[in-house]
Order: C-alpha cells, then structure tokens, then sequence
C-alpha cells in the first residue's frame, strides 16, 4: 500500500491491492469463536461475555510498521501507508445491527470509540483518527455483521481539513464557533430537527448532499468527542443514534455514519501547524451519517458536485414522521 498526494486538490489516495472478502454466515470471521483465536485489542464489558471487541483489520489498509516518511517524487508527494486499522465488532450475534441495540449497547460502542480514539492519538505519528460504519451492501460493508471501523492516519482527511479551515475563520471573524451557531439557528426555526434528547440534536442539514442526510450535534461546545465533560450523559447520544438509524433504515438500504472529531495536536509539523491556539474554541465534534437510497445520483464521483432529490426541510418532516421506537 502507498499514499499519494494529488497536488492539485490535495487528497491523499490510498493505492494497492486488495482481496475481495468472503460474505457467508459461516465464513464470518467476526464470530466469537473465530475471535477468540486471535489477538484482541480491547473488549467491553471487560469481564464476562464480551459485547464489543476490537480487533486489528484482518487486510489493513495501513500498517503500524514502516517508513512514515513523506518521499518527493518530482514535483508529487508520496509515503507510505502508515497508520493503524481496526475493526470494532459490536456484537456476539451474527444478525443483530445496531438498530436493534439498547441504548445500554449503543452507548457501549460509543464508549469504545472513545477509548480507541484516545488511544491512538497517544501515538505522536497520527495526526487524525477516523471512526466509520458502513451499513449495507451499497454502503460497501466489509461483512454484514454489526461493525465499524477505525483507522489512524499521518495526514488529515480532506474533508476534515474543510471543516477545519472553515469553523477557524468564522471563529476569526465571529468568535464563535460554527457548530453551535448552527444548533442555534435550528433551534430557532425548527424545520430541519429530526429528533432531540437531552441537549443532542439530529438534523438534516441546510445543504444536505444527499436524501436524508443527518448529523448528530451536542449542543454544549466540545471539540473532542473522545474527552466526553462530566456532563455529556452519552445515555442520551446513545438513544438518539438508536432512534436515528431505525428511522434511517425505513428509508434507506443502507447508509454510511462518521464520527468528526479534532485531529491530533500532537505534531505540530505539516499541513495544519499554526492553527492549533483556537482549535479547542472553534472545531466541534459531531456524527455525519448519510443514508444511500436507491435513486442517489451517481453523477457526484464525476462532478464532485452533489445532487440531492430531496429538501431537507421535507426529509427531516418525513423522519420525524416515522415511529424511533421499532
Ligand atoms: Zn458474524
Ligand atoms: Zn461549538
Ligand atoms: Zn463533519
């Protein structure tokens, strides 16, 4: 596996071969007999029957070992796939998705990421941990038994670096941060709310890219989703994400779900150095999960520019419309 930069847009590539991985109930390597053979990472509750374990990605798309550094080839950037990749089994049963969990089980996955997440940002080469799920045959799920993943990389992912940019010069401008604005003019109008419990909100947001996109926003200012404050009472984040996805899943096939959260502050080297006195003040962290619909567009990997059939004023109308509870 290597990297390379584009020089032009600045998105890194991962580049490689890679096996196709075998799909049938038997053949699941997440199964708790099968797991029980290999090396662990981490397990919760972590005495007695495990409900979450984590594990080293049995085909890495990086690796902990090696060269990390960046090579100059001409005028390109390459280096090598450096970084850690994990998958976070969810469940012992082979049938059950997270939708189906208690809130008590959500919240333990959650307690996972974090705890990972923390983990890895001990490591001073990583400069950002990602935490994703991909639920779904369209959504290029790994195997069909509840999981995420998790994947610690040396650079920062473009769409971060996006967000990033943009939250440090409203703060430069505002000196407030862009997240919580946000909440507070949904608040106020109300119209693209799908949910709230406690201070979590679930939201279409205003330009949303694709049909029911939703984000999960915590209405006190943080920008570290692995460093919950005393008061965060992630029992709430938990039920609203159960009752999200079974929301989600009457709609939707399938749906992509990332956790957004600060990079690394660790390296102060590369391509975010000097930005690090504000970050704390004006990045927020939040759940981004995109639901894949049959009729999506496929136009967007061409023009990179989104095309969404659905206003989100009528798809969050549409999701609260729908019973959270089953
Ligand atoms: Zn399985
Ligand atoms: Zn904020
Ligand atoms: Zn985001």
């Amino acid at each position: 596996m290597e990297l390379r930069r584009d020089p032009i847009t600045q998105s890194w590539v991962i580049l490689g071969q890679r096996d196709t991985l075998s799909e049938s109930a038997e053949e699941c390597p997440l199964e708790p007999a099968k797991i029980e053979k290999q090396r662990t990472i981490l397990t919760r509750p972590s005495e007695g029957p495990w409900q979450v374990c984590v594990l080293p990605h049995p085909q890495p798309l990086y690796h902990v070992e090696g060269e990390p550094g960046r090579l100059a080839e001409g005028m390109y950037d390459k280096m090598g796939a450096i970084g850690a990749h994990e998958v976070v089994v969810e469940t012992p049963l082979h049938d059950k998705r997270m939708s189906q969990f208690s809130d008590e089980e959500i919240e333990r996955v959650l307690w996972v990421w974090v705890a990972r997440i923390a983990d890895l940002k001990k490591d001073p080469r990583f400069k950002y941990v990602s935490v994703f799920k991909n639920q779904g045959a369209s959504a290029g799920e790994e195997w069909t038994h509840a999981h995420s993943q998790i994947t610690a990389t040396i650079f920062v992912p473009r769409r971060i670096k996006y967000e990033l940019s943009s939250a440090h010069e409203w703060f430069k401008d505002k000196e407030r941060c862009i997240f919580c604005d946000t909440v507070r003019q949904e608040e106020k109008q109300g119209k693209r709310i799908v949910d709230v419990q406690g201070d979590y909100y679930a939201i279409c947001p205003y330009a949303s890219r694709v049909p029911y996109e939703i984000w999960l926003l915590h209405r006190r200012h943080n920008h570290l989703f692995e460093q919950p404050r005393p008061a965060a009472n992630r029992k709430q984040l938990a039920a609203l994400l159960g009752r999200v996805l079974r929301r989600v899943e009457k709609v939707a096939p399938a749906f992509h779900l990332v956790v957004h959260t600060a990079p690394s502050t660790k390296s102060k080297k590369g391509e975010l150095a000097g930005y690090w006195k504000t970050l704390a003040e004006d990045y927020h962290w939040h759940i981004e999960i995109l639901p894949i619909v049959e009729r999506r567009s496929k136009s967007y990997s061409i023009k990179e520019v989104y095309f969404n059939g659905e206003l989100p004023e009528e798809a969050a109308a549409q999701l609260r419309a729908l019973d959270p509870n089953s």
